[in-house]
């Protein structure tokens, strides 16, 4: 057993992620290896079977953010110059624990920074198909998941068997469901929990590592917001749904001024929230790895070129959640969302939806502009 250092700037982490760091310590010590990821394409039940434990290494923060740009260009997505920030000023735990960094071609800035990320961590890039429709998308995807899974028996001397992979599609499966159940409740006429409570929840939910707790904790929740809701415990308001970017970084800023406004986010459509959470591998499928490579390749998110399933997607959750308004957020640089904005404007045009798009970053500089416009939204959607 062998000792891990946890870097000096961890006293400057909230409780609950430092426990997150303890435990992530402990798994270390106890010889467990540890997977960095940064994106939802990224097959967790194959890094499951593996062995290793996976934690997302987004940055969410706008304080690594100078020190990023030192190396890459300042008209970069805020993501992806915190997560390098992160790396460069080794003030993440998890990308200092990680034995090995799993990057994934989306988005050009993301690819591109892997590679400066890759010159002192192990990194693997998964080579992810863009037009999910292609006669050879699906073929592709499964072939560039078997790479992933023989780079990882010989890297790491594991075996990834057929039976690890049907238990980790099951387990990943149970935990999926967990959270749609949850995220479902605020289907409600008056939601038992607000858009802030449900994110702030799932979001740390995200750093326990004990799946099987993790997936108590998510169904104790549900049921016990269940009883709030027949006690009348409720968030009313006007009933938001969230598209676009990632919001971890941005998330205070922009749910807030909803909340402030007296609104209520009921869907997060984006990636951290129901869109990913939905796409189930068939546990039954006859090649567990088909159907790793097929359930992902749903996962509507911009870099898909075209996109039809965030088209298809969006108007029925707005019909399934009953939003008022759809805001979408891009993040600064974020040329796929910003772009595909267009199309999603007209789309809740064309279905009658009240639409707002954002454009924002991880500073505060304008916050107070970003308040005053949501509630000019939200007063546009009426008593
Ligand atoms: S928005 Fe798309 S590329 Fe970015 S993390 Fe989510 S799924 Fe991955
Ligand atoms: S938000 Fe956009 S630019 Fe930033 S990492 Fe995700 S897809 Fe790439």
């Amino acid at each position: 057993m062998s000792n891990f250092d946890l870097p000096a700037a961890f006293e400057e982490y909230s409780e609950a992620r430092q426990a997150g760091f303890l435990k992530v310590k402990e798994a270390k010590e106890g010889g467990r290896r540890v997977a960095g990821t940064f994106c939802a394409f990224t097959p967790v039940e194959i890094l499951d079977a593996a062995g290793f434990l996976t934690v997302s290494l987004c940055g969410m923060s706008a304080e690594t953010i100078p020190a990023a740009e030192t190396e890459l260009p300042r008209n970069l997505c805020p993501l992806i110059k915190s997560s390098y920030g992160f790396y460069l000023t080794d003030k993440c735990p998890y990308t200092y624990f990680a034995d090995l960094i799993v990057g994934e071609t989306t988005c050009d800035g993301k690819k591109k920074m892997y590679e400066m990320l890759g010159k002192s961590k192990e990194l693997y890039v998964l080579h992810l198909p863009q037009g999910p429709d292609l006669p050879y998308a699906h073929e592709m995807w499964t072939a560039e998941l078997r790479r992933f899974i023989e780079y990882l028996e010989d890297t790491y001397d594991v075996e990834i068997t057929e039976e690890k992979l049907r238990a980790a599609i099951e387990k990943r499966n149970v935990m999926r469901s967990a959270r749609c159940r949850l995220m479902e409740l605020l289907r409600a006429d008056t939601p038992p929990i607000s858009g802030t409570e449900l994110y702030t929840f799932l979001d740390g939910i995200g750093f326990n590592f004990d799946l099987d707790d993790a997936i108590a904790k998510i169904n104790n929740l549900t049921s016990s917001l269940s009883t709030h809701k027949s006690e009348g415990v409720t968030v009313g308001g006007k009933r938001i749904l969230i598209t676009g970017c990632p919001i971890g970084g941005v998330f205070r800023k922009v749910v807030g001024a909803i909340e402030r406004a007296g609104a209520n986010v009921v869907c997060f459509e984006n990636c951290s929230g129901i869109k990913p959470a939905r796409c189930m591998p068939d546990q039954d499928a006859a090649d567990p790895v088909a159907a790793i490579a097929h359930s992902y390749l749903n996962i509507g998110c911009s870099v898909m070129t075209p996109n039809p399933r965030r088209m298809e997607t969006l108007p029925a959750l707005v019909k399934e959640f009953r939003a008022d308004g759809v805001v979408d957020i891009g993040l600064q640089a974020c040329h796929t969302y910003l772009v595909e904005g267009h199309a999603i404007r007209q789309l809740c045009r064309d279905n009658s939806i009240p639409y707002m798009a954002l454009e924002t970053d991880y500073s505060t500089a304008d916050a107070g502009q970003i308040d005053t416009r949501i509630a000019a939204f939200i007063e546009t959607l009426g008593e």
